[in-house]
């Protein structure tokens, strides 16, 4: 949760308050335990870090589905409920990750059946969101994969917002990238988080600060304090470098210009000329960079059974979607060779006059491999 700053403000009687209120404990984002995803281990490492740390994005393009749960519709919870302020809050934070010209497309769905993200706002808990795609297949869609633990309508609330909906693009942690330097006072961290009104054991305070990620999971090797992704942290809690030890780290309001770069490296927005023809027999030799993507457009002109897959010694996720730019892609299948030493595959029945679009993101390529798909 963005944990954003406690500022001053010109609200003279709660300025000291409200600093000391932050010093004596404010809720932080809580992320669930996520199961690490297996690989063989003998895997090269480096590969290993590319496939983990890219494994809960979404492949560009994608129609993100978002509901919010109803008491009065969907059978869950009362406490799940939002008020309309808060709802309105949410909605704003997705346009806002939009209005950077994402790729990606956000809309909003009454049935949970239908949601990649399902919002609830129980007020019970902390501010919490799974990574990307991670709920797909795992969690049933009576699941809740985000919750937000309280108002929305404040700045810290704000951020909140935008941070929840950073993990749900799989965007992680910031405090926890291995290039930041700090070094913390681990006690004192310790005995900040487990108190009030966090009150989280060891194993969580690991997980949501204190365990650094892979280097493969960060973007480009800068540490950028004022990532949306960012706790504060007071001075008590941080051992060196300094400035950081006497000043604490109090990242700035909403996005940053590191989060925003981030969002357009790994989300694109999509041209035309962003697509390429896949013709049957013909292969499209791919040269991404890990993290990559090329989207290829199937016009059949016959209809039958084709079979897409990819060649070479890569890592990739493909996904096939029917339909393109008019209305909304209808995702069809997908397939994941990563850590494994067969290719993605997809086989389908396609319709003659109608076009599909199959996204193919690489995590991983060998330095001499090269990497292709062909349709057949
Ligand atoms: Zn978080």
């Amino acid at each position: 949760m963005g944990s954003k700053k406690a500022r001053p403000t010109n609200q003279t009687a709660s300025t000291a308050r409200g600093y000391c209120a932050e010093k004596a404990g404010r809720k932080f984002c809580d992320m669930p335990e996520m199961a690490t995803r297996q690989l063989p281990p003998d895997m090269d490492p480096r590969r290993a870090s590319f496939v983990i740390g890219l494994s809960d994005m979404w492949v560009n393009g994608t129609v993100v589905h978002y509901c919010f749960f109803e008491h009065s519709k969907h059978d869950s919870p009362s406490s799940w409920t939002g008020n309309a302020a808060d709802k309105r809050q949410v909605r704003k934070s997705f346009q806002a990750w939009k209005d950077l010209g994402i790729g990606l497309e956000f809309v909003e769905v009454t049935s949970p059946d239908e949601a990649d993200i399902r919002i609830g706002f129980d007020q019970n808990e902390g501010s919490w969101s799974y990574l990307g795609t991670y709920p797909i297949n795992r969690l049933a869609s009576s699941q809740r994969t985000m919750n937000f633990g309280w108002s929305l309508t404040t700045r810290h609330g704000q951020d909140t917002a935008l941070h929840e909906i950073g993990h749900a693009l799989a965007a992680k942690h910031e405090h926890q990238n291995p290039f930041s330097g700090i070094a913390w006072n681990r006690q004192a961290v310790y005995e900040y988080f487990s108190g009030p009104p966090n009150n989280w054991d060891e194993a969580k305070i690991g997980h949501n600060i204190l365990n650094s990620l892979n280097e493969s999971e960060v973007e480009g090797s800068t540490w950028d304090g004022d990532s949306i992704m960012h706790y504060e942290f007071h001075a008590d809690l941080i051992e060196g470098p300094p400035p950081y030890d006497s000043t604490g780290i109090h990242p700035a309001d909403g996005l940053s210009a590191k989060d925003k770069a981030w969002a357009k490296r790994f989300y694109p927005s999509l041209k035309k000329k962003d697509y390429v023809e896949l013709r049957p027999f013909e292969s499209e030799v791919i040269q991404l960079a890990a993290g990559e993507q090329i989207n290829l457009l199937i016009k059949p002109k016959v209809s039958r059974k084709y079979t897409m897959q990819s060649f070479g010694e890569s890592d990739v996720i493909m996904v096939l979607f029917e339909g393109d730019s008019g209305g909304e892609p209808v995702y069809l299948q997908a397939d994941d060779d990563s850590g494994t030493d067969s290719n993605a595959k997809i086989t389908q029945r396609l319709m003659k006059g109608k076009t599909y679009v199959l996204r193919v993101r690489l995590y991983y390529a060998t330095a001499t491999g090269e990497t292709a798909v062909m349709l057949w």
